[in-house]
């Protein structure tokens, strides 16, 4: 199945998120064919990552967003994290700090994102200043309505530079939500993560809605594409992603660097130290 297609919302044809699937499960026949494509899948990411970090002329930068519990943690532990620490970075966008809010809403973007041959994570991201800004009324309209071509331009400047980037939107359903909900309060473990916010937000379920619509409408470009991914089913998300992520790098095809030793020379200076470590 092409995942690419499947998910992707092609300038000109934003999907109601109303009417899009949240409990897809694809070409699966179960959870553990999806968990099983995802590992082979992750290792083929984890071989062409490499190819890139040694390449070190582009990068790749991997925005997720998402409704509290739609899995961005997990789809980073299961997947995304699964790459190279060397040459791969996850960032967390909280609420900005005072010295944050102090300067343009991309300053503290810029600084994340990928170098040449590096991977960024973007655990929420430059989106959240025309989703949650805007929901929540944080700065007047007049301000958070000029970001979408701000973030146009601003994302077109980095691939100007060589960064491919892909934008995934988590799509759970309200009901899946408060199941996670329900499962982190009965567990200990998961007691850290809860939040009174998280529930204040589930009234405002179709402003968000309508934000992120606004978001797929205005910022999803031919190169640097939103994707909504049906999160359910968590191992739906993590194929998925998955998939689309391993496509990108594959067509970005990077290459190992041409040799710059002589070959023959660093073979010879082998054989002399061998042949003196026999004595
Ligand atoms: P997460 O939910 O991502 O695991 P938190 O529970 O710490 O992490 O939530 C981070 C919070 O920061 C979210 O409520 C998010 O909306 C908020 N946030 C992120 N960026 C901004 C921003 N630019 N302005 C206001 N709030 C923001």
């Amino acid at each position: 199945m092409d995942f690419v297609k499947r998910h992707i919302v092609s300038p000109g044809k934003t999907p109601h998120l109303k009417t899009v699937e949240t409990d897809e499960s694809g070409p699966f026949k179960d959870k553990d064919a999806a968990k099983q494509f995802t590992a082979e899948t992750v290792d083929k990411i984890r071989d062409l990552q490499y190819r890139m970090f040694v390449e070190q002329k582009q990068s790749l930068l991997v925005v997720l967003q998402a409704p509290d519990a739609a899995g961005k943690d997990g789809l980073i532990r299961k997947v995304l994290g699964q790459m190279n620490p060397q040459g791969c970075r996850t960032y967390p966008f909280k609420v900005p700090s005072s010295s944050e809010r102090a300067h343009d809403f991309l300053w503290r973007i810029h600084k994340a994102t990928p170098a040449a041959g590096m991977v960024s994570v973007f655990n929420r991201s430059h989106y959240e200043d025309v989703l949650v800004v805007r929901v929540e009324d944080l700065v007047p309209k007049s301000v958070w309505s000029k970001r979408y071509d701000i973030i146009n331009h601003f994302e077109e400047g980095l691939m100007e530079r060589g960064t491919k980037i892909l934008k995934f939107y988590l799509h759970i359903s309200p009901e899946e939500q408060l199941s996670r909900f329900k499962k982190r309060l009965e567990n200990p473990d998961k007691h850290w993560k809860l939040n009174v916010g998280d529930y204040a937000a589930r009234d405002k379920w179709k402003d968000y809605r309508e934000a992120y619509e606004e978001v797929l409408d205005k910022c999803s470009t031919r190169d640097a594409p939103w994707f909504v991914i049906p999160a359910d089913h968590k191992w739906y998300r993590d194929a998925s992603v998955a998939s689309i992520v391993h496509d990108t790098l594959v067509k970005m095809d990077p290459q190992m660097p041409p040799v710059d030793v002589d070959l023959d020379e660093v073979r010879q200076l082998y054989e002399r130290e061998l042949n003196q470590q026999r004595g």
